[in-house]
């Protein structure tokens, strides 16, 4: 069973997109996939090293 790193949600309740992070391959779904994106530190417990992930530059 595959469930998305963030929220728990499985491959059964919501799609999950595939991400490959250092040796890992984990899951995430679209819901979070924005948190991924603008607040990549939001889920440094989740995945670590994530902490030093800059959001893009355009961030406001
Ligand atoms: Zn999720």
């Amino acid at each position: 069973m595959k469930n998305c790193l963030n929220c728990q949600k499985s491959e059964q309740q919501i799609p999950l997109l595939p991400i490959h992070y250092q040796d890992a391959d984990v899951f995430i779904c679209p819901q979070c996939l924005p948190a991924l994106i603008h607040k990549p530190a939001s889920l440094a417990d989740k995945l670590p090293g994530l902490e030093n992930v800059q959001p893009p530059k355009d961030e406001p």
